[in-house]
This record gives structure tokens, C-alpha cells and sequence, in this order.
């Protein structure tokens, strides 16, 4: 019976949308903001740090947990029926990564070519870019600007607890010890670098303000790496799984011009069928030059006016069969558009190969075991 409650417990915090992470990164905030409101604050101003500096870092810690807020309430890009129509008008099927017309079983809702269902959302969202369990959001057309931010402001606010928090630790040891501190606020990093005796000295004499310190270093370094790679990826016009699919087509495409090469192995439909998918241009159609996109992380493409037309409400379509026609138009927009899984020929060879030597491997096993039966008797 208990086993099961834990079972069920492990199966919600694995499958459904849930606070878990969000609650252990208000006691990670918490925690910062007491440790630098009790150690930091006191030392503040100081020969190295002006008060402008302190409040600076206030206004930082209370604007990334504002952007943390924002983040959390905000709308990734739901595909509804009022939404679906605008997202295919911006986001034509491209015959490379969306080349297959699909439909949301769960939110009986086509979905427009680069949205995903995000398994704990229950919900599709367009231009899915991954679900972030920090801010127990998905993260999507809509938002991404938000979640840069949250990652930006983040970044600052731990850089500026370090930079506060540093001085306040140098300046304590250097006055209780009667040591003359360096006067440069980055030769500060000096005090500490030397080794790791002075290292154990100062975090013996002061515990909570060199763990502070050591935490947001580190914190800071690491979001920043972070954010960076990120804001890359958002500049770049593509999501995080478009850019896999993108390399894992590349890779098919390079099986598909090698299988080609052997003809002998192939039949005419399946030859067919690659010649056509290599037929397809192999890039990406969502790039914009770069202005536009920095204007599309702030201001969405499918929440831009469109004509009256366009804007029709499809509240009365209920099944994939009432969607039909609809989805019809878009695919008859696509030049060549092909609906179907591309490369599948490949793919098929591929699953094919891992069976062969799945196989391989249990015949090879139930040998052995025979042999040692044999043996053994
Ligand atoms: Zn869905
Ligand atoms: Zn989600």
C-alpha cells in the first residue's frame, strides 16, 4: 500500500506538470536572500562597494524574481482554435523538418508545423522549445523572450551578490586580522586565490558569507554558460529540437546518398522514394535576418494583426475530419509538399539493422548458455 503511494508519487513527478523544482528554487532564493541580507548588507557601503552598487544588487534579486513570475504565468503559445489558423500562416510546412500534416489526438487540434505536445503540459505549443521544470512552464513562441530574461536578470543579480559579498568577506578578514586590503576591487580575487590553506582559513573564519560567495561564483558562472547558449539558439531561428532533428535529417540524408550509390540493394519504389526526399532543399526555411528575429522574440509572428479573413474562429470543427479541408489548404500552400515521413526508407533500413543484431546477440547468448549446460552435465 505505501509502496504504491511512493510508486504513484514517483509517476506524478516524472509525468505531470508539477511544482517540485519551482518550490526547491524559492528555498534556493530564500536561502541566498537571508544569507546576503544577514552577512553582505551589514558591510555594505564599503571602500569597494558604493551603496549604489548594494542597491543595484537589490533591484537585480527583485527583478529576476519578478522575471521568474512572469515566466511562470505566462503563455508558451497554446495552439487553440482560435490560435491554430495564425501559426500555420507563419509557419509554413518547410518539406524538411515538418513534411508530414498531423494531428493532436489529445487536444483534437491539427498541429501546424514547428508546435509539439508537451507530454506534461497536455497541451501542443507553437514553436516548442523545451518544458522548464524551474519555472514549471513550457517554453515557446511566446515566452522565450521571458525566459531570456529570466535567465539575463538571473545571471546579473548572482554576479552582483558575488561582487557585493566578496568585499564583505575580504574587508571582515582583513580588518579582524589587521592585514591592509588590496586596493583594486578585482586584486580582492587575490585574497583567496593563493591556496587552499587560505581557502580552509577563510572559510573557518567565516562560514556563511565564504559559502555565499563560493555559491553565487559558481552559480553565476554556470548561468551565465547557460544564457549564452541559449540566447545563441534563439538568434539562430531555431528551437533546441529542430536544431537535433536538423543534424539527425543531415545524417539521414548522407545514408540515403550512400544507400543510392549501391542500387543493387534497392527496389524501384524504395529508389523512388529516395531520390525524392533527396530532392528537397536540406535547410532551414525559419531563418530570419537578425533584426527581425530579436522584433519576433518580443513581439510573436502568430500574435501579429492579420487581415479579417484570416481571422476566423473554427469553434464549430470538432473531429480530424472536420479539420480536413483546413489542412488541406496549408499543404496546398507548400510547393511539392510530400506528407510523409521523410528519409523513411533509411529509417526502416535502420530499425531493420538493430533487430538483425538484436537477434544476433540472443542467439549468440542462448549458445553459450547451451554450452555450459552441455558442460555442466
Ligand atoms: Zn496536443
Ligand atoms: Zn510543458
Amino acid at each position: 500500500m505505501f509502496l504504491n503511494k511512493i510508486i504513484d508519487f514517483i509517476y506524478y513527478l516524472t509525468n505531470e506538470r508539477n511544482p517540485a523544482v519551482m518550490i526547491f528554487y524559492c528555498f534556493i532564493v530564500l536561502a541566498l536572500i537571508a544569507l546576503w541580507s544577514f552577512t553582505t548588507v551589514p558591510h555594505i557601503p564599503n571602500s569597494h562597494c558604493s551603496i549604489l552598487e548594494g542597491i543595484s544588487c537589490f533591484l537585480l534579486i527583485l527583478a529576476s524574481i519578478w522575471s521568474f513570475v512572469w515566466t511562470v504565468r505566462s503563455n508558451p503559445g497554446y495552439i487553440t482554435r482560435d490560435t491554430v489558423t495564425a501559426v500555420f500562416d507563419v509557419f509554413p510546412y518547410d518539406n524538411f523538418i515538418y513534411s508530414k500534416a498531423s494531428f493532436c489526438e489529445v487536444c483534437q487540434l491539427p498541429r501546424p508545423p514547428r508546435s509539439h505536445h508537451c507530454d506534461l503540459c497536455k497541451r501542443c505549443v507553437s514553436k516548442h522549445d523545451h518544458h522548464c521544470a524551474w519555472v514549471n512552464n513550457c517554453i515557446g513562441e511566446h515566452n522565450l523572450f521571458h525566459f531570456l530574461s529570466f535567465l539575463a536578470l538571473h545571471t546579473l543579480a548572482l554576479f552582483s551578490i558575488f561582487h557585493t559579498s566578496l568585499t564583505a568577506l575580504c574587508l571582515t578578514i582583513c580588518s579582524s586580522h589587521g592585514i591592509r586590503c588590496p586596493p583594486n576591487p578585482p586584486l580582492l580575487l587575490l585574497c583567496f586565490t593563493p591556496s587552499m590553506r587560505t581557502l580552509a582559513f577563510v572559510s573557518a573564519q567565516r562560514p556563511w558569507l565564504f559559502s555565499l560567495t563560493l555559491f553565487s561564483f559558481l552559480m553565476a558562472v554556470l548561468l551565465a554558460f547557460f544564457t549564452l547558449l541559449q540566447l545563441r539558439q534563439a538568434l539562430s531561428g531555431l528551437t533546441t529540437r529542430e536544431k537535433w532533428k536538423f543534424s539527425k535529417l543531415q545524417a539521414l540524408s548522407r545514408m540515403a546518398k550512400s544507400l543510392l550509390s549501391s542500387p543493387a540493394d534497392l527496389s524501384p519504389s524504395e529508389r523512388e522514394s529516395l531520390t525524392a526526399d533527396l530532392a528537397h532543399p536540406s535547410k532551414s526555411i525559419y531563418g530570419l535576418p537578425f533584426l527581425q528575429t530579436v522584433k519576433a522574440l518580443v513581439s510573436p509572428l502568430s500574435t501579429r494583426p492579420r487581415t479579417p479573413t484570416d481571422q476566423a474562429c473554427y469553434t464549430n470543427l470538432k473531429s480530424q475530419e472536420d479539420w480536413t479541408p483546413i489542412l488541406q489548404k496549408y499543404a496546398a500552400d507548400c510547393p511539392g509538399f510530400i506528407n510523409r515521413t521523410r528519409f523513411s526508407v533509411v529509417i526502416q533500413r535502420e530499425r531493420q539493422t538493430i533487430q538483425e543484431r538484436m537477434q544476433e546477440m540472443n542467439r549468440k547468448k542462448l549458445d553459450r548458455q547451451k554450452k555450459r549446460s552441455q558442460k555442466e552435465k
